[in-house]
């Protein structure tokens, strides 16, 4: 199990094939104001690859770009919508098709309110992750220790979230209404981009 950092592209041909685990990282919420700073990716096998953007980058990342368009690998995320809106604004490409283990927690966990990736890994998984980091300063040109384990402990536990969840979503009869979702969700994040962040347009208000 090894965290692998590269700056400004990934190296060609170092993933699996099938699904990866994708996350980002950026400078804050606000996606047109806060660049991304970091690119997680992870392809299941127990190695994540952490890609480092430096301040005024020019984002071109070729490698990174094809294996995120390309429409034959499903990309996992825990709150997809933030970081396809993200990846589509700095990288120019629609990260999909997509797999979302926070929607799916939300379709299938109804007995609580706590969807984040801490709670769900530790349920489900009976693993325990630290979200220390998770507001720290990702544009610094050097990144902690404690930056990149944080940033690749993100996207080590998507594959076999997505695993368990399913088991649920099938059980409950409810992995139609999640592929909907799902498909759904690039939309949703191209309306955020678009203008309507916090407008629901299913609202009747
Ligand atoms: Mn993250």
């Amino acid at each position: 199990m090894t965290v692998h950092f590269h700056e400004e592209d990934l190296p060609a041909g170092v993933l699996a094939p099938g699904p990866i685990a994708v996350d980002s990282e950026t400078m804050g919420l606000i996606t047109p104001r806060d660049r991304l700073c970091v690119v997680q990716i992870s392809d299941g096998k127990g190695d994540e690859h952490l890609v480092r953007f430096a301040a005024g980058s020019d984002y071109a990342a070729p490698n990174l770009r094809a294996v995120l368009a390309d429409p034959e690998r499903l990309k996992l995320y825990h709150f997809g919508r933030f970081d396809i809106a993200a990846i589509k604004y700095y990288l120019g490409v629609v990260a999909a098709p997509v797999y979302c283990t926070k929607i799916a927690s939300r379709l299938i966990r109804t007995y609580t309110d706590r969807h984040g990736l801490k709670e769900l890994v530790r349920e489900l998984l009976g693993q325990d992750i630290s979200k220390q980091q998770q507001s720290s300063d990702w544009g610094n040109p050097t990144l902690t220790d404690a930056q990149k384990d944080y940033a690749a402990s993100d996207v080590r536990f998507l594959h076999a979230l997505r695993t368990e969840l399913n088991k649920r979503l099938e059980r409950e009869g409810r992995m139609e209404l999640a592929q909907a979702c799902f498909d759904f969700l690039p939309h949703r994040a191209e309306l955020d981009l678009a203008g309507w962040p916090e407008i629901d347009i299913f609202s009747h208000m």
